[in-house]
């Protein structure tokens, strides 16, 4: 028997989480984000469950290759646009839309010598300063693109950074949508502003909603403003599980520790089990003693520091536990038990879309449904 953990992913979940978001901005399209192979989903399971989009966005050439050998002939979005000039030969090839963030990317299309006119992103800096041109520079971008012969429609994007959160006492985002809206009134074309997050907070503004949402940690049922909300809040189920069994179980007495470091020890008699999942697999280091985990669907916690291979739970919860008894490091547990990734992520001092980004080569992974 091969070790015991695995991850599985639940389509049914995906195909539910994107129709939120459809729920969300039903006159807008929605792009299904599926950059980092799927949030480490793996782009060819989470095809299967996302295949309802309208479009897929993602960064990585390879990646648009492999859902156009899925065969899907819809779009395709470059949110970073091309890397270097000879990337276009192969946009033009598979019909991938690209963003364009700075004036190199308008050199190397204006250079580039194609029979099927671009689709193309052209992106602003409204205030997150990663990409894009400034508000100011915008229109002048705008015009030179325009007047490409390789360039057919302009698409006008841009990102928040706050849309999470009020920060700074604003609501996180106005600053930016003001920015843009200036900057962009009387230009023509499609508009994309809105991330989960301003998807699931910010669509009552008309001019965030625009003609394309762009969905990422939401599709996979993680929670762009946690703990503020919850998935139940939004209504988002989880799309991966990891899970894997106890190897064994000990009894600890009063003083005694538990893993390295001694980090736990124990003030009562404690029977704890012993977890095949540790960092090696993804799983966190940084989660503390404390950390939620179901053990055959019951609530319990985690003791003492993660090791790569093992880790220990409490099993004060579940007296029944043995050797062989299913634990749920995060998703869907036994008989309709849940454990959220964003609950295991934050006691981790992370995000959810790190723990799922971050799951492990060696875990195997199946679709469940
Ligand atoms: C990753 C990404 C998204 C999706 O963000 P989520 O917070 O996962 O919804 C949207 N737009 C751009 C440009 C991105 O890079």
């Amino acid at each position: 028997m091969p070790r015991p953990i695995e991850a599985l992913i639940h389509t049914d979940a995906l195909a539910h989480n994107l129709e939120r978001a459809r729920a969300c901005a039903p006159d807008a399209r929605v792009w299904a984000v599926v950059k980092a192979n799927a949030y480490g989903h793996g782009i060819e399971r989470a095809y299967a469950g996302l295949r309802g989009a309208d479009g897929f966005a993602l960064l990585d050439l390879a990646e648009a290759e492999r859902l156009r050998a899925l065969d899907w002939r819809g779009p395709i979005l470059l949110l970073e646009g091309v890397f270097e000039p000879r990337d276009l030969e192969l946009c033009s090839r598979l019909n991938l839309w690209h963003v364009v963030h700075c004036e190199e990317q308008i050199d190397w299309l204006a250079a580039h010598k194609t029979h099927q006119p671009h689709k193309v992103f052209l992106k602003m800096n409204s205030g997150m300063n990663r990409l894009g041109f400034r508000p100011a520079a915008f229109r002048a971008a705008w015009a030179r693109l325009n007047a490409l012969p390789q360039v057919d429609e302009i698409v006008l994007v841009t990102h928040f950074s706050d849309a999470d959160a009020d920060r700074f006492g604003r609501d996180g985002i106005s600053h930016q949508v003001q920015a843009f809206h200036e900057a962009t009134a009387d230009l023509p074309g499609e508009r994309s502003l809105a991330n989960s997050a301003a998807t699931l907070r910010h669509l009552k503004d008309a001019r965030v909603r625009g003609d394309w949402v762009r969905a990422g940690i939401m599709s996979y049922g993680g929670v762009p403003d946690y703990p503020e909300h919850d998935s139940a809040h939004w209504d988002l189920k989880p799309a991966m599980t990891l899970r894997s069994r106890l190897l064994a179980t000990q009894f600890v007495q009063p003083g005694e520790s538990v893993g390295y470091g001694s980090a736990y020890v124990a003030e009562r008699t404690l029977r704890i089990g012993i977890v095949a999942c540790g960092y090696a697999d993804g799983y966190p280091r940084h989660a503390g003693t404390g950390t939620p985990v179901l053990v055959d669907g019951v609530r319990s916690s985690t003791v003492g520091r993660v090791s790569m291979d093992m880790l220990a739970v409490d099993l004060t919860p579940v007296p029944s536990a043995r050797p062989g008894s299913e634990v749920t490091l995060w998703g869907q547990g036994p008989r309709g038990s849940r454990l959220p990734i964003d609950e295991v992520a934050r006691a981790a001092g992370t995000i959810g879309y790190e723990l799922m980004c971050a799951l492990a080569p060696r875990v195997p992974v199946s679709v469940a449904d």
